[in-house]
């Protein structure tokens, strides 16, 4: 164990986080996404710290946090005309791109595959962070894994006290899930691997075809090969049982009367709560909102001590579809539709 400093967003708390980075550390960094837990790209040993504390399995991908997309250049192999468009319109932003990676990349860093996931972040912390230390910075997000993203540097500590250097509070992450994780098929075609807020409908403005992975709202066989490894693990799960919901909120409601118990609650929309008549906490108005909050709903019903939660299931449009994502990830693929 080592003691975790909770490290403020000041010029000189920064430098002490970019100098952890260069000595090999690990530490929690607001993202717009959700929290990263970044470590030197390029350092196999701090790379390897990383695994360790998420006890993450090694062959799930990190992606690599970068300036700009110019940088890119010295850390891949080759960077197709349609990834310059699209860093274009979306860099920086929640946007990772897959491509194929040079010897720069340690194969720990990219899970024994031959590509990278680069991505250029907008916070100004993370940018602050990955200037002052001059590494790319491997970040996945900074929950144990299987667990709910952390959008705030408390869910960090949560996780991660005593086994981290440190952690930087930069406030609430503004999206509250993760990237939207593409691979280039070719000059005109992307497929989605993981969606986040950019969403199928934005990256169409660019790019002709865009393709939605199956693996994005369903379970991969037991013989299929996830093109996104993170895609195949249970995650984002809190310590309650979750169910999702597809209901209209008049047979949602009739499915709770009829399931009620003790310690279960509902997760709903802003616009279902007058009156709904059960113990329940509320993630939003639309699909932004409902991304920025579902993490951290997941995490308040654990304290609440919740053992099973019905969440009405958020469109699969837009940004809801990596709500939706997330959420049928939480529930093992528990899906009612009624
Ligand atoms: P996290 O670090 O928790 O945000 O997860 C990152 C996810 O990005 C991984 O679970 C992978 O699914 C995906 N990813 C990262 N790098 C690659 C890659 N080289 N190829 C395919 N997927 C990747
Ligand atoms: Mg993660």
């Amino acid at each position: 164990m080592m003691e975790t400093l909770l490290l403020n967003d000041s010029e000189s708390s920064l430098a002490k986080a970019a100098q952890l980075i260069k000595n090999g550390g690990l530490v929690g960094i607001p993202t717009e996404t959700v929290y990263g837990l970044g470590a030197d790209a390029s350092n196999e040993e701090a790379v390897r710290s990383i695994f360790a504390a998420k006890g993450r399995p090694a062959d799930n991908p990190l992606i690599v946090h970068l300036a700009c997309f110019a940088d890119a250049e010295k850390y891949t192999a080759v960077i197709p005309k349609l990834a310059y468009r699209l860093a274009e319109r979306f860099c920086p932003g929640p946007l990772t791109i897959i491509l194929p990676k040079n010897e720069r990349i340690p194969y720990v860093t990219s899970g024994g595959l031959d590509t990278v996931g680069i991505r250029i972040p907008a916070h100004p912390v993370m940018r602050r962070i990955i200037e002052l230390s001059g590494c790319p910075i491997a970040a996945p997000s900074a929950n144990t894994s299987g667990y709910p993203s952390p959008t705030a540097a408390e869910h960090v500590m949560t996780d991660m006290n005593g086994r981290i250097a440190a952690v930087v509070d930069g406030g609430q992450s503004e999206f509250g899930v993760e990237s939207t994780v593409i691979a280039i098929e070719n000059e005109n075609t992307v497929r989605i691997l993981r969606p986040g807020c950019v969403t199928a409908e934005q990256l169409r403005e660019v790019c002709e075809n865009v393709i939605i992975d199956k693996a994005i709202l369903n379970e991969l066989g037991k013989n299929e090969t996830a093109a996104s490894p993170g895609m195949k693990y249970k995650h984002y799960s809190p310590n309650a049982d979750v169910v999702l919901i597809d209901a209209e909120l008049d047979r949602f409601t009739e499915y709770v009367r009829e399931n009620n118990g003790d310690k279960v609650y509902s997760l709903i929309f802003d616009g279902d709560a007058e009156g709904f008549p059960f113990r329940y906490l509320t993630y939003g108005a639309d699909d932004y909102e409902q991304a920025h909050n579902v993490f951290q709903r997941l995490r308040e019903l654990d304290e609440l001590g919740a053992e099973k939660v019905f969440v009405r299931a958020p469109s699969k449009d837009g940004v809801g579809l990596a709500v939706y994502n997330r959420l049928i990830r939480a529930a093992g693929f528990e899906v009612i539709r009624i």
